[in-house]
């Protein structure tokens, strides 16, 4: 066994999402006034990434982090202590301006391929039963933000263990799904 550390939820063993898992709460980092928000659903495309965006707890490697239709997503408690980290990028990440947790991205680009889901990052909830990682995505963008690159073998090896595939940049799923948004909006395939 390598010992390689990507994230806590991948290190420690990944847990099985529950059947019939409907949603929770996440919760912010700070000790008291913590921001909460309520999950009215199942997570989908969970999956680990190496980006520089996507938050991170302290000494992880990677992120993890899934989606989840934005109309199952609300701020229950100390919304105002919630702050976007850059207004500028495509996922405008709610943070909290006191822990810097990321409680939820949204994107406000109606013509985005993923307009509709926010990003969450669910190892914030005290429940358990989420989807459970399935993937790890911008795997080499990890240099980027200080990985040796004489490391990444025993990075990709290490998700190869735990069963998890690497790639570059998204899933060949979701860059199936961005490259039809493409095509649908260039009208070289119908919209459904
Ligand atoms: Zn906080
Ligand atoms: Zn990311």
């Amino acid at each position: 066994m390598s010992d390689v550390k990507l994230h806590p939820l991948l290190d420690n063993g990944i847990k099985p999402a529950t059947a019939d898992f409907a949603g929770g709460t996440l919760r912010c980092l700070c000790m008291t006034d913590k921001v909460e928000i309520k999950i009215e659903a199942q997570t989908l495309h969970n999956h680990a990434c190496g980006c520089s965006k996507c938050w991170k707890p302290k000494g992880a490697r990677f992120a993890v982090i899934a989606v989840v239709p934005r109309n199952k997503v609300s701020v229950i408690a100390n919304a105002a202590k919630l702050a976007i980290v850059d207004e500028s990028a495509t996922i405008q990440r709610h943070a909290c301006k006191d822990c810097g947790a990321h409680l939820y991205g949204r994107i406000e680009n109606q013509n985005h391929a993923f307009h509709g889901l926010d990003f969450v990052h669910t190892e914030l909830s005290p429940q358990s039963g989420w989807a459970a990682p399935g993937f790890a995505a911008f795997v080499s963008s990890v240099i980027e933000t200080g990985t040796p690159p004489t490391e990444m073998d025993e990075i990709r090896n290490r998700f190869n263990e735990i069963g998890l595939p690497t790639y570059d940049c998204l899933s060949p799923a979701l860059m199936d799904a961005l490259a039809t948004h493409v095509a649908k909006q260039n009208g070289v395939i119908q919209a459904s």
